[in-house]
């Protein structure tokens, strides 16, 4: 990762773009991000994004954004809201207005007019089945549709009436005539145009039949004037289709695509479908449940754009498939929050301590850094009395000696504040540890204690101060690394039964002015963000657990 912040890393689109502007092939780029509002965006889109707009920025040139809007039945125009919120939210500003590929469809339509007229698109009366059939296979070649050899004026008629509304869904389509031997089955013939009485979401009632994604796509992208077409490479094998239409076609410029591999995680499920599932089925909230892989959840589970920018950036663009490691992802978030987060300090699974040698109503206030490497965060303000929570995990009875945190007869230095010393402990009738007893060095407070060594630093809070705060840990969603490609388990049974607990939380006041999205490390524990939606809500605070402190994959970069 040599790159600097702003610098992204090299890739082969980079590098041919700089050799295409070089060579003087034209003047300006021109990218676009695609997506269809059929659902939320999630990760593997941000790749996409941080690319496509990514070299808009670096060149100087412009990316737009297009709707992909060909299936009506399934987009919807919450999907298009929340598409052009996390784009902005990722810090990025498409050119000039939004575009629909919906706002081409009379040209489109115009289109393939002319495909018929120059004897390159017939109107089929197959049915599905008998399409499939006549299709062929990979080894097999297809045979013509006995509908190949309509005349022109046939055609015209027949596909002006599909418009007009005269034929059921489905009992004709639109074909390009290419070649039923071709190879490629996606130059057998494809369909350009099918009958569909749906209602569109940009469109309304005007259009009962709808172009196809491979017709459509290339189209909208020429009549943009898009330069780059970028796509994942699935895309690959319709290539020859996508050049076809441009070369048959009088479209005003000759776009070009360009395909990369796809961004997968483990632990993570990218497929919209699924995604939808997990919503539609309730095993998430919605599709900005912190646990969702959506820019949606990530934002509300406190990642910053700065992360996942940096995190498609170390991911790369190359074109061969390969899983990334979900923990490089934390490591982009760790690096950028452990800069960036101001400190608190909050115990999430509280014991008392009662400072025996410390008086009944003295209140102390230490001012502390709110980060202890960049001043120009500013300061914060602790109280410290008598009695003090502290996290039940930080102390011990019968330690080992490896212990350093707090055991009976040791010391242990306080977070920001003073050395302590545990003397004894109160149980319960059970014999549980229920508080301890402790006595404080008021020497300690900032400097080292005289003649003896104290090694372990702990968190705290004054209990009288404490706010109380709901904190919802998350986990991976799935428990599986790979929950999406075994074929005989279905996904939703690596669903992680634990991959939320609610839990309370008591915070040092400060917190109390926290806003939705503030970040923070709970020292020691991890990072946190105030809930977007409901941290506030009835003055109640509310913190996801954003990710832990260890950073694995760290460590696995330094032993590799
Ligand atoms: P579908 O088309 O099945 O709804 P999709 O994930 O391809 O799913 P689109 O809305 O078509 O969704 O995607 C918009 C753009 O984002 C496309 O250019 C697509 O190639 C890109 N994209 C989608 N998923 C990924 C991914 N995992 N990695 C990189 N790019 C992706
Ligand atoms: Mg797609």
């Amino acid at each position: 990762m040599s790159n600097t912040e702003n610098t992204p890393a090299p890739n082969f689109i980079r590098t041919l773009i700089q050799e295409e502007l070089a060579a003087g092939q034209y003047e300006q780029i021109v990218t676009r991000f695609p997506p269809e509002p059929n659902g939320y965006l999630h990760i593997g889109h941000a790749k996409s994004i941080c690319l496509n707009f990514g070299l808009a920025e670096q060149f100087d040139g412009g990316c737009n954004l297009r709707f992909d809007d060909t299936n009506p039945e399934k987009e919807s125009q919450e999907y298009i809201d929340s598409i052009k919120a996390d784009v902005e939210w990722l810090g990025f500003q498409w050119a000039g207005n939004i575009h629909f590929t919906s706002d081409y469809f009379d040209q489109l339509y115009g289109y393939a007019v002319e495909l018929i007229k120059s004897g390159k698109a017939y109107v089929c009366e197959l049915n599905a089945e008998q399409m499939r059939e006549y299709r062929g296979s990979l080894t097999e070649a297809g045979k013509d549709s006995p509908f190949r050899d309509r005349s022109v004026e046939e055609n015209l008629d027949l596909f002006e009436r599909m418009r007009a509304g005269e034929f059921d869904d489905g009992a004709k389509v639109l074909r390009a005539k290419i070649d039923m031997s071709a190879p490629n089955i996606n130059l057998r013939d494809p369909i350009l145009y099918r009958i569909r009485r749906a209602h569109h979401h940009q469109t309304g009632d005007k259009w009962c039949i709808y172009p196809s994604y491979d017709f459509a796509h290339g189209q909208s992208d020429a009549i943009e004037g898009v330069t780059h077409s970028i796509c994942t490479l699935e895309f690959e094998d319709h290539r020859p289709l996508y050049n076809w239409f441009i070369e048959n076609l009088p479209v005003p410029s000759q776009p070009k695509q360009i395909e990369f591999s796809r961004l997968n995680l483990n632990y993570t499920v990218t497929s919209k479908r699924k995604l939808k599932q997990l919503v539609d089925e309730g095993h998430v909230a919605g599709w900005d449940d912190p646990r969702m892989p959506t820019l949606a959840g990530l934002r509300r589970r406190g990642y910053t754009p700065a992360s996942l920018r940096k995190f498609c950036d170390m991911a790369g663009v190359t074109r061969s498939d390969g899983v990334v490691d979900v923990a490089m992802l934390y490591h982009a978030l760790r690096a950028d929050l452990e800069e960036n987060a101001p400190r608190a300090m909050c115990v999430l699974n509280p014991i008392k301590v009662t400072i025996t040698n410390y008086p009944e109503d003295q209140v102390e206030e230490f001012t502390v850094p709110s980060h202890p490497a960049n001043e120009a965060m500013g300061e914060r303000t602790l109280p410290f009395s008598r009695t003090l929570l502290i996290d039940a995990e930080d102390f011990m009875e019968d330690a080992p000696k490896k212990f350093f945190r707090l055991t009976q007869g040791k010391e242990v230095r306080l977070r920001n504040s003073y050395v302590i010393k545990c003397e004894d402990v109160v149980k319960d009738e059970q014999g549980e540890v229920v508080e301890l007893l402790c006595t404080y060095d008021p020497e300690t407070l900032g400097k080292n204690p005289e003649g003896r060594k104290v090694k372990g630093v702990i968190h705290w809070v004054s209990e009288p101060h404490a706010v109380p705060a709901e904190v919802r840990l998350y986990e991976n969603l799935f428990t599986d690394p790979n929950p999406d490609s075994n074929k005989e388990v279905d996904f939703l049974e690596y669903v992680n039964p634990e991959s939320l607990a609610v839990t309370t939380g008591y915070c040092e006041p400060g917190l109390l002015t926290a806003a939705p999205e503030d970040r923070f490390q709970f020292e020691r524990v991890g990072y946190f963000c105030a809930d977007r939606f409901d941290h506030g809500k009835d003055d109640k605070l509310v913190f996801n657990k954003t990710v832990g402190l260890k950073d694995s994959w760290a460590k696995i970069q330094k032993k590799g």
